[in-house]
């Protein structure tokens, strides 16, 4: 059972990575953001991209974080390149709130690649939906 998402940084697993007080794999950093190796990573290229200031979710997002956005986004397409991914291709996924299958209460962007990817981006059960209602 995923636990509901904290609305706070406090205890923020992605924000101590940030403040460099868990270690991590780290691929790069700038005053923006930093990305590093995922602990279970689901392809043999699985990069999280985080900004180091806390946003939940996407769902937070304001207007003054477009910039940020872009910069992310412009990130994943340079690691990729930096992993020798750009060109057998890859995914980008953001994960958000519960159903969305957010687990880490921080904004992340999954960079993943290395080998061919399922088609499917996600699967849902019928029997949970039901249940939801
Ligand atoms: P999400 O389900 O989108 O919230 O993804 C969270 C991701 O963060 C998962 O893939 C975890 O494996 C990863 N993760 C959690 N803690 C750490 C950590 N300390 N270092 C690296 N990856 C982590
Ligand atoms: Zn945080």
């Amino acid at each position: 059972m995923k636990r509901p998402l904290k609305r706070s940084a406090k205890d923020c697993p992605f924000c101590q990575i940030a403040n460099g007080k868990l270690p991590v794999s780290q691929r790069f950093a700038d005053a923006d953001m930093i990305a590093f190796d995922d602990i279970h990573p689901h392809a043999p290229i699985h990069v999280l991209v985080v900004p180091k200031k806390h946003i939940a979710s996407l769902a937070d997002i304001t207007p003054k974080d477009k910039e940020l956005m872009g910069k992310m986004i412009y990130r994943c397409k340079e690691l990729a390149k930096k992993l020798n991914i750009a060109d057998s291709g890859y995914r980008v996924t953001v994960n958000v709130g519960k159903w969305g299958g957010q687990v880490v209460p921080h904004l992340h962007f999954h960079l993943l690649g290395g080998a061919p990817l399922t088609e499917r981006l996600s699967s849902y059960t019928e029997a949970a939906v039901l249940l939801s209602k």
